[in-house]
């Protein structure tokens, strides 16, 4: 919160009245583009994507178009928000040549009040960032790159069907960083096919050498429908044990903290001032608008996603010349969000945060009834020490009153989380 507080800081309305937190919410938005190409399928990945390269033109254009007729959907109030980030994520945003980058950018600045101390992330693989391309990135507005890295293990690299090497890892990041980049995310993958934990601590020190700003750290999940979990099936790979994946969960912990990273959500830690701004926009219900194939938007009260399905979207998007087109589209899916629905999200987002769920927000928010669901579904894991509260006056005109998961909660957040959201009957 304190990150969010000073990013906030900045701006000078802040200063001349004091805003609600809902206020808050709505005068800032953030914006995601969804690329979905790739030029390779990884064996574990069930996000959007495909092949299909030569699209990438046609793509663009239908992207451009979209940028531009649903500025409307962040206005509250006849008031477009600030844009505090942009995530261009996919897929492999890196596959998508300069001045394609270059024209999103153009209409994205053009329609948009995108402020001037905006986060601008873009996804790259290592195998794309070759030096010339790495140069001409820093010719566009992106001041953040998340690096999907997974591995240093070449081994393992391979089980996993990435492009890259681990050798291709360090020299991408270290260009970048020579290039000028001073704001950069790798992710990581952890319980790896037949990855001991002396492994995983080999990953863990590699990845510290490179002193990169921000870590994504996250379990192999077994998506039902990819090749890892065919893979699995067929027996030609095993599932890590439960145990040595909480082995590998903590190294991670101790490792990160003992080398000044805050460990800031479960999956995530930064180095002091280097939260991802936008992921934390996600999990403090701000809204944001997602452009390009299965992006998903949000306006503060409900959501609504485009179709998975590139052709689809070129065809149908690419035609629509009124923000009209937009509503009830047929290349668009809604969902309207019930109060206990928007609770569980609040549940589900807030707790996996290290500044944790607010109860005095959650009870104005929710009203009496769902706070004390809260309270009371959370009582067993105050009892067994999963969860603290932590309630606090000091330098604050409203007291402070938080649920947080402790170091052990952690472990077992799903179903912590599962115990506490609303089951309508
Ligand atoms: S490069 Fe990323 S998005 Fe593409 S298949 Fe691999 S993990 Fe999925």
């Amino acid at each position: 919160m304190a990150m969010f507080l000073n990013i906030l800081q900045g701006i000078l309305f802040f200063r001349t009245f004091v805003p609600s937190y809902h206020t808050l919410l709505f005068i800032m938005a953030g914006i995601y583009l969804h690329v979905p190409f790739c030029a390779s399928r990884c064996v574990y990945c069930d996000f959007y994507s495909t092949l299909h390269l030569e699209k990438r033109k046609d793509y663009i254009a239908a992207l451009t178009r979209e940028l531009r007729l649903r500025k409307h959907y962040l206005e509250q109030d006849g008031q477009t928000p600030a844009i505090q980030t942009v995530y261009i994520g996919g897929g492999t945003p890196s596959t998508l040549d300069t001045p394609l980058l270059e024209e999103v950018f153009n209409i994205l600045y053009a329609t948009y009040d995108i402020v001037p101390q905006a986060e601008i992330t873009l996804e790259a693989n290592p195998d794309d960032l070759t030096l010339p391309k790495i140069h001409e990135l820093r010719t566009l507005p992106v001041n953040r790159l998340s690096i999907g890295v997974q591995t240093f293990d070449p081994d393992k690299l391979r089980l996993l069907h990435r492009r890259h090497t681990g050798i291709q890892a360090l020299q991408a990041v270290s260009d970048c960083q020579d290039a000028g980049f001073e704001n950069i995310s790798i992710d990581l993958i952890y319980g790896l096919p037949r990855q001991s934990l002396e492994e995983w601590d080999a990953d863990l020190s590699t990845a510290l050498s490179l002193q990169v700003q921000h870590i994504s750290a996250y379990a192999l999940i077994y998506e039902e429908g990819t090749r890892l979990w065919k893979m699995r099936r067929q027996h030609i790979v095993e599932e890590a044990d439960e145990e040595l994946s909480l082995k590998m969960f903590d190294h991670l912990i101790d490792e990160l903290s003992a080398n000044g990273f805050e460990h800031y959500e479960i999956s995530n830690f930064a180095r002091p001032g280097f939260r991802s701004r936008h992921n934390s926009s996600y999990w403090q219900g701000i809204p944001y608008l997602g452009c390009g194939p299965s992006a998903h938007s949000y306006d503060g009260q409900d959501r609504q996603w485009n179709r998975p399905d590139l052709t689809g979207y070129i065809d149908h998007v690419g035609r629509a010349s009124r923000p009209a087109d937009f509503d009830n589209a047929p290349w668009i899916e809604k969902e309207e969000l019930s109060l206990y629905e928007r609770y569980n999200d609040r549940i589900v987002t807030a707790l996996r945060t290290s500044d944790g769920l607010d109860l005095n927000r959650l009870k104005s928010d929710f009203g009496q009834t769902l706070y004390d669901h809260c309270l009371q579904a959370a009582a067993p894991h105050l009892r067994d020490g999963l969860i603290e509260r932590i309630s606090s006056t000091r330098e604050k005109q409203v007291p402070n009153d938080l649920l947080k998961l402790t170091r052990r909660g952690l472990f077992l957040s799903d179903g912590i989380m599962s115990d506490l959201l609303y089951v309508a009957d």
